[in-house]
């Protein structure tokens, strides 16, 4: 029998404690070290230590054995390895040349049980990855500038109706935390926010966008093309908003659609004129008519949502003709009514099961980060710090199936505890030192390369525009 945590494609077993992380040289030192570590625990003598004892030996054996299994399995070269995976897509797979796939054939991905399976699957959006983006993986830094919101969507942990502290960065230290990305070598950074359409915050955001290209090299209007990618993530805005942000210097923008469905979208969010999936996608249609490379996404696993839903999501990315895909892990908030149904659905869970659970919602996330690559292979595809909820080595092996971009949080560490957006969101006592430090492990952990001071722009947006695709 195989065991849920084995044949995931983790390069090296990584996390025990990140702050300090051990920096295995390889996996099976690090296997070493944790079974002496046992060894020595249980040294002692009397009746309890002597069943523990037994009982970590048999653990440590179990381990062993899963460890040759995955090894022999892997011995299998991985062309040889994909080809299980006819069975779902009617046809073989050949290394790093996407498929087109059915609703259906999505659906029975997405329902995939076997282990090898899901390996080869992951292993399959890899070569994807690797055909066109090589080994490369790009930062953007996310500054999130302000938790002030005009929403409430039902799951989010800084809705309006949300008891949280509000903070609006000044401007001085929003260009600060992207000058300091820019001397640290990060090709773009991301301003994220709550959602406000006032003329106050268009024109700071304007203001802070012309400074923060100035200040990095970057041109005025017309050469965008400069200085530091910015993207931003500030929610739904009139075109006429959009646009001016647009000529300040921004040049990409994700805005999540959260769901496909708009009968589900109507459930997680008031039914309200402030809340209308129609218009969330219209505004999508407009950053990407206006010129913006545009990302999209979904959470996964929110109370109510279906796996017809998420293979209909995946298709509705590949429709739209998004640049960029953030997906993402729901995750429990309390205070939030999703929260309060989540918690009727599995607040009984107890310790072991809520594992398993994870264990789920982590290997579906992956495997939507798997089928976005082969459904939609240029684009940019995240590995978002909410599967570092889940999964320790979370956003490695999402770097190993199908994703090639990392988001370190370059947030002040004062603000970061009021833009907890879920429970145990990551990072939340950290530097931006810290994040930098910790992410360029990750991505070095992931056997993947870290372009330094490069855009890293998605060929899709170029080539879908017949443009020649910038190196910077
Ligand atoms: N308001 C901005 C961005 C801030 S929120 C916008 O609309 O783009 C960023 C993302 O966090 C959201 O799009 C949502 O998908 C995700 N999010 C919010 N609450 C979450 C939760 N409880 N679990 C997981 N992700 C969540």
């Amino acid at each position: 029998m195989i065991s849920e945590d084995e044949l995931l494609p983790t390069p090296k077993k990584t996390i025990i404690n990140i702050r300090q992380p051990p920096i295995p040289t390889s996996e099976i030192e690090f296997a070493h070290v944790v079974s002496e570590e046992s060894d020595n625990n249980i040294s002692q003598t009397n009746n309890i230590q002597s069943e523990l004892s037994s009982l970590k030996t048999e653990r440590a054996e179990e381990r062993k054995k899963r460890r040759e299994r995955t090894a022999n399995y892997l011995q299998q070269p991985v062309e040889e390895r994909i080809k299980v995976l006819s069975k779902y897509f009617g046809q073989v797979p050949q290394m790093g040349v996407p498929v087109q796939l059915t609703h259906d054939q999505i659906v029975n991905v997405l329902n995939m049980e076997s282990l090898v399976d899901q390996r080869a699957l992951f292993d399959y959006a890899n070569s994807i990855t690797e055909s066109i983006y090589g080994n490369k993986v790009y930062f953007r830094g996310i500054i999130e500038f302000s938790n002030v919101c005009q929403k409430d969507c039902k799951y989010c942990g800084i809705r309006k109706h949300m008891k949280v502290p509000r903070y609006t960065m000044p401007k001085e230290e929003i260009i600060e935390q992207a000058v300091w990305a820019y001397e640290n070598h990060f090709g773009s950074i991301m301003l994220q926010s709550g959602e406000l359409n006032t003329e106050g915050r268009i024109a700071m955001l304007e203001e802070v966008i012309r400074e923060i290209k100035k200040r990095t090299g970057g041109g005025g209007p017309g050469e965008w093309n400069k200085g530091l990618g910015i993207a931003l993530g500030v929610g739904e805005l009139s075109r006429e908003s959009y646009q001016r942000l647009f000529n300040a210097g921004a040049h990409r923008y994700l805005l999540r659609i959260e769901t496909s469905n708009p009968e589900l979208y109507k459930k997680l969010h008031p039914n309200d004129s402030n809340h209308v999936w129609e218009e969330r996608r219209d505004c999508l249609k407009t950053l990407m008519d206006i010129g913006y490379q545009t990302g999209t996404g979904v959470m996964i696993m929110i109370p109510g949502q279906s796996v017809e839903d998420l293979a209909s999501d995946l298709l509705f990315f590949r429709d739209i003709g998004a640049d960029m895909i953030g997906m993402g892990p729901y995750i429990v908030q309390d205070d939030t009514p999703i929260g309060e149904e989540w918690m009727k659905l599995y607040g009984h869970l107890n310790e072991e099961e809520k594992k398993e659970y994870n264990r789920k919602l982590f290997r579906l996330s992956l495997k939507m980060t798997a089928l976005a690559r082969i459904l939609i292979p240029e684009a940019n595809i995240s590995a978002t710090t909410a599967l570092q909820a889940i999964n320790p080595a979370g956003r490695e092996i999402a770097l190993n199936s199908g994703a090639n971009m990392v988001m370190p949080i370059i947030t002040p560490t004062k603000y970061r505890v009021n833009y907890q957006l879920y429970q145990g969101k990551p990072c939340i006592d950290d530097t931006k030192e810290e994040c930098k430090r910790c992410l360029t492990d990750r991505v070095k952990w992931s056997n993947k390369h870290l372009m330094l001071d490069e855009w890293g722009d998605p060929i899709s947006y170029f080539r879908k525009r017949q443009m020649e695709v910038p190196n910077k």
